[in-house]
Parts: C-alpha cells; structure tokens; sequence
C-alpha cells in the first residue's frame, strides 16, 4: 500500500491544506479569497473543509502569515530511494519555466545523483491524451452534448461538488499525470515508485486515483530539497538549452498554457463554439450558465489556474506570468517542429475515467432564521447591512448563512465588534467620575470626558480642538509628548478652581496623543489637612501644659526634686509620640 493510496484508503484528504493555528492572525483573508467558502472559522481560527474544498490553492497563496500548509510528501520519496525501490520522477510540462536555467537533462542529472532511478516528462502521456481529444474535437456535431476537459482536478473538483448535474460533460479521460504515472509502471514494472513533480496542490489528492502516483510533490518543495544539493547549484549555471530527444513529446508540452489542449487541434478561426477558460471565477461562471443551459458550447477546455497550470498555486520560477507561458510556448514549438510525427497512442495503456457526484450539502437557512442571527450582530433591518465584505464574506446575508452552517462565527463582523467595544469604552468613560482628557502633541484637545466639564469647566466652555492651555498649566503634558515618560500619582493643585488632583499622564505615541487621568482628591486632601491641624493644635496645648506645669514644679522644686524632672521626661515622650504619628 502506498503512502498516497494509504491516505485515500483512510479518507484523510484533510492533510492536503493544513492551518497552523499558532500562525493564524484570523485576517479572514483566506475566507475571502475562497471561490466556494470551504474554510470555517472556529474561535477565530481558519480550518479547511476538506468536503467542500476544491483544492485551488488560493488561501495558501493568499494567507499573509503562512498559516497554510500544504503536505509535503518528499519524505515518502526519499525514504523509497534510501530502501533502494525504483523512483521515477514525472515532471509537469510546465518545468521548463519553473525551473529557469535548467534543462531537462540538468535537472535529471540532480535528481539521478540524488538517487532517483529516472525522470521523464509528464507530456510523453499528455501527447496521448492529446490525441484523444483532437479525436473528440474532429468528430464534434452541431447539437452535440458540451464535453469540458478533465486535465484539472479543480475543475473535476467544482463539478462533481458543485454541479454534479455536469458530470456527464466531463470527458472520460484520465489526466496526463495519472496516465504516465501508468506509463511508467509499464516501462519499469508495476511496483516503481512514480512521483509526479509539478505546479498544481489538487494533484495530491488526484495522485490517489486508483493508487498510480506514490507521491506528488509541488515545484516548489522539489526546488527548495533540490537547493541543498551541490549539483543543482552547479548546474544553474549551464545555459538552459532544452533537451529534444527524437520522438520525445510534442503536443503535450502546450498543455500547461491556456488554450494549449485546443491549440494543436483548433484554429482560432473555428473557435466559435469551441472555447478555452481559465481562472476560478470563469470556470465557475461558466459551468454555472452551463448547468441552467445557458450557455452551451460544444467543448471546453477548461483550466482552474489564470493562464492555466502555468499560474498553478505552487509553481515557483519567480518571473510575470506572460514571461512563462512564452517559455513554454517556445519550448513546446521546438519540440512540435523538431520531433518526429505525432506518435500513435499504443493501446496498452486504459485512459478511461469515471466521476463521482459528490454534492456539497449544505443546509440553507430559513428567511427567519437569517434575521435572527442577523439580529445578533445589530442588523435589524436591511439598511444596518452594511455587506462591507470584512468578515470575508460578500454580504451580511451571506455571513449569516455561513453562521447558521456552523463555518462562521458572530464575533467575525469587524463593524459590529468595534461599536460594542467602542460602546463599552464609552460607557466607562462617559461615566467615570475621574476627568480623562486627550491632547495631540501641540496640546489640543482630542477627547474628553464630562468630568472634565466638572473639574474644569467653570464658567468657561469647553471643546475639541481648544488648547489645553487655556485650562491650566500644562507643562508635565508636554514633557511627556517630549519624552514619552509615564507619571503616575503625581498631586497638582488648581487653585483657580479650588481642587487638588491626582494625575497619572501617559503618552501614546503611536496615536500622538497624551492621555491624562485627573482624579479629584480635594475632599481627601481636606480632611488629612483637618487632621493634620488638630495635631497641630494636640501639640500646641501639650506644650502649653508643659510650661505651666514647669512654672509650677520650679516654684514647689524644692519639695518635688526628682519627681518634676520625671514628669517634664515623661510629658515630653507624648510629645514627640504625637509628632511622629502626625508626619509633622
Ligand atoms: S489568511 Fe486565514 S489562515 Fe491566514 S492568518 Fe488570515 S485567517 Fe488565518
Ligand atoms: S484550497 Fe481553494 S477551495 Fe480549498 S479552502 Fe483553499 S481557497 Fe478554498
Ligand atoms: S490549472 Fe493546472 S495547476 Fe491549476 S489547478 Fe488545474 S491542474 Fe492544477
């Protein structure tokens, strides 16, 4: 059993697309960018459905933190060529262009040193299936049912999950990588380890197929192994001069580009009722006009990549997309012109393919039921909807739908979580009894508080865009604009208002504000003033009592002696206790 089969025995599909939860910045980005909203969001983290999922590769290319894995099965590879199977490497027709600077025999050489038995490419079957289709194409009828290719298991993927009525238009074909992963078995025996190297994330799933690819790997994991090989290295530097063996691929090699399946069979003159697509939004567009009979060509070609698997979610290379398809077109016309005639399919190999309906089912909610979680995120009528697309979704219906489906959560409407928070600040601050005040840098009012009125207000008004310094002296504001410290606790009188405060001013320099807390503490402050008064006073009349009492025991000295020293000893200790106690 093969690592690929194994996982298709288990129904583990999952691992395809993996989220690293640690990496997730719940952006919803990925949300957004999916065509057919296969990622559910769960306590704020992004998670693929597998189910629903048509492996277009979209949300890993588009996720900013690279939370999105995709499976890596390289090491499946390299533990079949360290137990010493026969691994033969399948490489894309796209290669020519992923790899710029290396030809084919270059990049056999890396991986024949590396230990893999061969490598050929993947178009020596595309020719076949090729030629499959210009037997479809030179035998099209008016009136004829529409028969879309199958080379793209994303668009094998949206048809039989999202218009499985289409399965029937889907031509029986198997596609040029399962057919030369047969190919190769038939070359060099039934238990080789094919790997098929290539742009595309869907391959990994499709490379399960009746158990045919062993492993696929993406042109990026194989660029990034092949790095750390000195012979790679070596050999980015020799001129990159395709290898044309006789009799190697020809037709085969254009179908990477878009229109590439057509082009050795088309010319664009005929092309009326024989079209060419590529793209997601166009794929699904137009198998969406094509299962109400809208739209109804005879044959499609139909690639789920922009430009076809040459824009492929994986496909490496650098360089602008136009720049790539040339490459490839160049190459596949040498190969048209130089290799002998097109080759006969021999028969041998069954190119025949079946499909499964496989319908999303998803359960759609009751026009009530929309209202009710609408309801939740302050939408009660059709004009709080504000279908600003931040949660990922078109409109706020839509969100509510994927709510009710369980692949969306409330707390996502960004509009919604702001007022609530910014409601529940201001219900704090509108209510605090402190005065909280925000200046800019050149200490013009921003913010504030009716506590602020309170303290502050007498007899003058108060608003945005005033200078604090019409309030009172502000110089501790501006020496925290200046050097960004922090002063906590810190009591300031305003005598012109009568009050004395606490304040604690902190800079927030990333706003260029400076916040201050102002708390009242004059009746505070009163009190331990009263306080302190009476000891004062204690004191005062202690002192008083002393010097009488020393008039007195000089005028009985003679009888008291020893006895008035004590006393006076005595009186002054409660003295210096009421000192010490009171912070005199
Ligand atoms: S794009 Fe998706 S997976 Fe990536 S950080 Fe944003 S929510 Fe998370
Ligand atoms: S691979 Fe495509 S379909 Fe699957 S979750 Fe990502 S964006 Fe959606
Ligand atoms: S167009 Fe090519 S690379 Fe893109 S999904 Fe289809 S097969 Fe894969």
């Amino acid at each position: 059993m093969t690592y690929l089969w194994k996982k298709c025995w288990e129904g583990n599909l999952i691992n395809t697309i993996l989220t690293h939860k640690v990496n997730c910045r719940d952006c919803f980005r990925c949300v957004r960018s999916c065509p057919v909203k296969a990622i559910a969001i769960n306590k704020g983290h992004a998670r693929v459905i597998e189910e629903r999922c048509i492996l277009c590769g979209r949300c890993v290319r588009e996720c900013p933190q690279q939370a999105k894995q995709v499976d890596n099965q390289l090491q499946p590879m390299l533990a079949a060529i360290s137990q010493g199977k026969r691994v033969v490497v399948s490489l894309a027709p796209s290669y020519i262009a992923a790899f710029p600077g290396h030809t084919l025999s270059g990049l056999a050489e890396c991986l024949l040193q590396a230990g893999v038995t061969a490598v050929a490419e993947t178009a020596e079957a595309a020719d076949k299936i090729s030629e499959l289709y210009g037997t479809y194409l030179q035998n099209i009828k008016p009136g004829d049912n529409t028969l879309i290719t199958s080379c793209c298991p994303v668009v094998v993927n949206i048809i039989e999950q999202y218009y499985p009525l289409l399965v029937t238009n889907l031509a029986p074909v198997i596609s040029p990588m399962l057919a030369h992963a047969k190919m190769i078995r038939n070359q060099y025996g039934p238990d080789t380890f094919v790997v098929f190297a290539g742009p595309c994330i869907a391959k990994m799933a499709e490379g399960c197929e009746g158990s045919q690819a062993d492993a696929v790997i993406t042109f990026e994991q194989l660029e990034a192994w092949l790095q750390g090989l000195p012979a790679y290295i070596h050999k980015a530097v020799s001129p990159a001069t395709p290898l044309l063996p006789p009799g190697t691929p020809g037709p085969g090699r254009y179908f990477p580009v878009s229109g590439g399946i057509l082009r050795p069979w088309v010319a664009p003159a005929d092309c009326d009722d024989i079209i060419a697509i590529d793209g997601l939004e166009n794929c699904l567009e137009v198998f969406a006009a094509l299962s109400k009979s809208e739209f109804t060509p005879t044959f499609i070609e139909a690639m789920a990549c922009t430009g076809g698997c040459v824009g492929g979610p994986a496909m490496g290379g650098g360089q602008l997309l136009p720049v790539k398809r040339n490459k490839i077109i160049t190459y596949a016309k040498m190969a048209m012109d130089t290799a002998c005639p097109y080759p006969a399919a021999t028969g041998t190999i069954d190119l025949r393919r079946q499909y499964q309906s496989r319908p999303v089912n998803a359960v759609t909610p009751a026009e009530d039921e929309i209202r009710d979680i609408l309801k939740q995120t302050g939408k009660f009528s059709a004009k709080d909807e504000k279908n600003c697309g931040a949660c990922g979704y078109d409109s706020c219906r839509a969100k509510a739908v994927a709510v009710f489906q369980g692949l969306a959560e409330l707390e996502m409407c960004v509009p919604y979580m702001r007022s609530k928070a910014e409601s529940f600040a201001n219900i704090i601050v509108e209510n605090s009894l402190n005065a909280i005040i925000a200046v800019n840098e050149k200490m013009i009012i921003k913010e504030f508080n009716p506590a602020v009125k309170r303290m502050f207000g007498a007899g003058k008004e108060i608003f945005k865009g005033m200078s604090l310094t019409e309030l009172f002296d502000c110089s501790d504001f501006i020496a925290t604009a200046q050097f960004g410290h922090k002063i906590v606790g810190k009591r300031v009188e305003y005598s012109q208002y009568g009050i004395i405060t606490e304040q604690m001013i902190i800079p927030v320099p990333e706003h260029g504000l400076v916040i201050a807390i102002i708390t009242d503490v004059t009746a505070h402050e009163q009190k331990s003033r009263e306080l302190q008064q009476m000891k004062l006073e204690t004191v005062s009349k202690a002192t008083e009592i002393i010097n009488k009492q020393m008039q007195v025991a000089q005028e009985i000295a003679g009888l008291l002696g020893e006895t008035t020293a004590e006393t006076k000893s005595a009186l002054l200790e409660m003295i210096m206790l009421i000192k010490s106690k009171g912070d005199m």
